[in-house]
C-alpha cells in the first residue's frame, strides 16, 4: 500500500467517525427533546365552563375605556382613573368581591385572597398589571379605532390593553368568577394580585410582594405575562411554539456626561463635550458584548421538534457548530438579544445655540443584561470598551435591576402549564424561554422559585408590533381561550 492511500484511508475512517457521532449526538438530542413533549397530565374535575362571550368581550372593552395609563412623568398620571377601574371590577365581578379578601397595597396595587381548604398548602398567584402605556398623539389617525375606544368590531376588541395586558387580568377575573359560581372551591389558597405601575418600573408589585411577606406567605407557584403562542414567528422553527418566560434579563440604564468649558465657536477646542461623548458612545454601539449560547440552549433544545434538521444537527453538536448557531441567530434582532447583554442608545442632549459650544454633553444607553452576568460586570466592560477618563458614568439606579434567577422547567407547576397549554392550543410544543424585557414577576424570587411568564394567546408576526404600537387588539375568540385556559390553570393549581 502506498503512503498515500493509508493517509486517504485514514481521513475517510476519522470524516467517518465524526459524522457518526455527529448524528449520533443529533438522535440523542432529539430524542430527549421529543421526550420532553409528552405531558400526560389530565385536567382535574372542574364543572363545564360556559361562557357568554360576547358578555366578557364587553367587560374587557369597559376596563380598556379607563385610561389607567402610566406616564414616563407620573404627574401626568391620573390615579383617581385606577380606582374608578376598580369600582367597575366589583360591579363585572360580585362573586370575586364577595368571596376573596380585597386588599390595596402601594396605594393601587390589588391583592385578592381565595382561602383554599388546606391552609397547610403553600398558596398560588395568578397577577397581571392594570396599567398601559400611552397612545402616541403623532400616529392616533393611524388607528382603526381610537386606542381607548374599547370598540368591539371584526371579531376583535380594539385598544390599548388589549394584549398588554388588561385581558389578562379580566381573563382571570372572569374564570375564578365562573369558578365560584360553579362552586368549585381551591385546596390551595389562590392569590390574584395586579400592580398598577409595571409599565414604569415602579414600586406596585414590591408593594404586593412586601404584603404577603409580612403575613409569611411563600408561594408555591406564580404566572404573570409574558410568553405567548407563535404562529412562526421564530426563525427556523415550523409551526406553533409557546414558550414560557422562566427568567428575565437585568436592565441597567447608565447616564453618560461629559463635561468641557464651553466658549464661543468661532475658537473652537480640538475637541468638544459633543465629540468625546459622541466617540464613546460609537465604540459601545460597534463593541456589542460576547455572544453566550448557554443560556437559550434549552429553549432550543425544547423546540429541536419542530425545528430544521440542520438547526437539530447543529444545537446537538455545539462543539463543533457554535460558531455557525450565534452567526445564525444574530441575524434576528429578537434572537440576538437571546444570546448577549444588549446595548441601546436611547437619549443624547447637548447644546442650545449653534454659536455655541455646550460646556456640557450627556446621554442614556439602555442595557438588558443577559442571565448569568451583573450589572457591575456590565459597567466595568463598558468603562474597558469607552477606555476615556473623560467620560463618566453612573446608574440610573432606581430603574436597575440584576438578571433574574432561573425557574425551573421541569417542577410540576411548569408541567401543569405546559399541559393546559396542550390543553388549549393542540400540537403547540412548548419551551422555557429567558424574558428580553421586565415584568412584575421579578420581584416575586424573594418568595418564591417557580416564577412563570406566560400569556395563553396565539400570536402571529404581524401582531408583535401591536403591543405599545399601533392598533393594538385582541380577537374574542383569543379572549375566550384566554378564559378558558385560566379556569384550567387555576383548577390545576389550586388542587393538591
Ligand atoms: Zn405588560
Amino acid at each position: 500500500m502506498t503512503t498515500a492511500l493509508t493517509i486517504t484511508i485514514v481521513i475517510v475512517a476519522v470524516l467517518l467517525f465524526l459524522l457518526a457521532f455527529i448524528l449520533v449526538r443529533t438522535m440523542i438530542y432529539a430524542s430527549q427533546a421529543a421526550a420532553s413533549l409528552s405531558v400526560d397530565l389530565p385536567a382535574p374535575e372542574t364543572p363545564k365552563l360556559e361562557i357568554d362571550i360576547m358578555e366578557a368581550a364587553k367587560h374587557l372593552s369597559e376596563v380598556v375605556q379607563v385610561k389607567t395609563i402610566s406616564h414616563e412623568d407620573p404627574a401626568e398620571d391620573n390615579k383617581e382613573l385606577f380606582t374608578l377601574m376598580q369600582k367597575e371590577l366589583e360591579i363585572l365581578y360580585p362573586r370575586v368581591h364577595q368571596t376573596m379578601h380585597k386588599e390595596l397595597a402601594g396605594g393601587f396595587s390589588l391583592i385578592y385572597t381565595w382561602v383554599g381548604k388546606n391552609p397547610e398548602l403553600d398558596p398560588v398567584l395568578f397577577t397581571s398589571h392594570q396599567d398601559v402605556v400611552p397612545a402616541d398623539p403623532d400616529s392616533l389617525d393611524q388607528w382603526t379605532h381610537p386606542p381607548f375606544s374599547g370598540e368591539i368590531a371584526d371579531g376583535f376588541i380594539w385598544g390599548r390593553g388589549t394584549l398588554d395586558i388588561k385581558s389578562q387580568l379580566i381573563a382571570i377575573f372572569e374564570a375564578a368568577e365562573k369558578l365560584i359560581a360553579n362552586g368549585y372551591q381551591p385546596e390551595r389558597t389562590v392569590i390574584l394580585a395586579f400592580g398598577h405601575d409595571e409599565e414604569v418600573v415602579g414600586k406596585g408589585a414590591e408593594a404586593i410582594v412586601a404584603n404577603l411577606q409580612e403575613k409569611g406567605i411563600h408561594l408555591a407557584a406564580l404566572i404573570d405575562e409574558g410568553g405567548t403562542v407563535l404562529d412562526n414567528c421564530l426563525p427556523g422553527i415550523k409551526g406553533l411554539a409557546a414558550t414560557i418566560g422562566v427568567a428575565e434579563k437585568g436592565f441597567l440604564s447608565l447616564k453618560f456626561k461629559v463635561e468641557k468649558e464651553g466658549g464661543h465657536s468661532s475658537t473652537p477646542d480640538r475637541e468638544s463635550a459633543i465629540g468625546i461623548l459622541s466617540r464613546a458612545l460609537v465604540r459601545l454601539e460597534s463593541n456589542p458584548f460576547p455572544a453566550d449560547i448557554a443560556s437559550s440552549r434549552p429553549m432550543f433544545q425544547a423546540l429541536a421538534p419542530a425545528s430544521s434538521v440542520w438547526m437539530q444537527v447543529a444545537f446537538a453538536n455545539l462543539w463543533l457548530f457554535k460558531g455557525l448557531v450565534i452567526n445564525r441567530l444574530s441575524k434576528t434582532v429578537e434572537t440576538d438579544a437571546a444570546l448577549r447583554t444588549t446595548t441601546a442608545l436611547t437619549i443624547i442632549h447637548s447644546g442650545v445655540k449653534d454659536n455655541i459650544l455646550p460646556g456640557k454633553a450627556e446621554a442614556v444607553v439602555n442595557f438588558r443584561i443577559l442571565s448569568g452576568s451583573t450589572i457591575a460586570e456590565t459597567c466595568e466592560r463598558v468603562r474597558r470598551v469607552i477606555n476615556d477618563e473623560k467620560v463618566h458614568f453612573e446608574p440610573i439606579s432606581h430603574s436597575a435591576k440584576e438578571p433574574s434567577p432561573v425557574s425551573p422547567s421541569n417542577s410540576a407547576s411548569y408541567m401543569q402549564i405546559v399541559a393546559a397549554i396542550g390543553d388549549f392550543f393542540p400540537g403547540t410544543i412548548v419551551a422555557p424561554e429567558i424574558g428580553l424585557g421586565g415584568t412584575d414577576a421579578r420581584n416575586y424570587y424573594p418568595i418564591c422559585e417557580q416564577v412563570y411568564r406566560f400569556t395563553p394567546v396565539l400570536t402571529q408576526k404581524e401582531d408583535l408590533n401591536r403591543v405599545h404600537g399601533i392598533n393594538e387588539r385582541l380577537s374574542i375568540d383569543g379572549l375566550h381561550t384566554m378564559i378558558g385556559f385560566f379556569y384550567e390553570l387555576i383548577a390545576r393549581w389550586s388542587a393538591e
